[in-house]
């Protein structure tokens, strides 16, 4: 949960979990671990709303009780705070989210159990996969 809470791979530590701001990688450039499968949905804007929440809504009504201020000193005040904490975190809880995840093997929610992919072997002019089935 750390290394994609700082932004690096679940697998390696070293590669970039991102392509982009909040885009994951396709796969690590430092070890190749496919991450494209990886999805967190909601649960990071649902986990940063949480957080950024109690920080700004106690901090207004401290303010607020302290010294009383006028309205557009809470606007100035709380609304980029609101939003530059919302950017600042997204990244990081997405990425604790999808290192809960790694660590999990849940692969985003596709319901199919983790497993090597059966590879197809050519044998002869018929090609049947490593089960044994013919294709
Ligand atoms: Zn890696």
């Amino acid at each position: 949960m750390w290394r994609g809470t700082t932004g690096h791979c679940p697998a390696c530590g070293d590669g970039s979990l991102y392509d982009s701001y909040l885009k994951v990688a396709h796969t690590c450039g430092h070890c190749g671990a496919e991450l494209h499968h990886q999805r967190a949905d909601d649960a990071p804007a649902y986990f940063t709303i949480s957080i950024v929440g109690h920080i700004v809504v106690a901090g207004a009504l401290v303010l607020e009780r302290a010294l009383s201020p006028s309205t557009w000193v809470h606007m100035a005040l709380w609304l980029p705070l609101t939003l530059a904490l919302s950017m600042a975190l997204l990244p990081a809880v997405k990425g604790a989210l999808i290192g809960l995840q790694w660590s999990k093997r849940m692969h985003g929610f596709g319901g199919v159990e983790d497993a090597p992919e059966a590879l197809p072997v050519a044998t002869g002019d018929r090609a049947t996969s490593d089960t044994g089935a013919l294709r």
